[in-house]
């Protein structure tokens, strides 16, 4: 399962909601040594990007 997370980017100011994994994905992600994945902004593509939209 993933879930949706509001993120804004520290950049641009961007707002933008993606997809996720759970935490038990991330979990299992680190277990088998794979990247979790990498949120980027989507209108700049900078990953200096903060939780949440407030
Ligand atoms: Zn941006």
């Amino acid at each position: 399962m993933t879930e949706m997370v509001r993120f804004r980017c520290q950049n641009c100011g961007y707002r933008f909601d993606t997809e996720v994994l759970d935490e038990a994905e991330r979990r299992e992600a680190r277990r088998l040594d794979r990247p979790t994945s990498a949120v980027h902004c989507p209108q700049c593509h900078r990953t200096d990007i903060r939780r949440g939209w407030e």
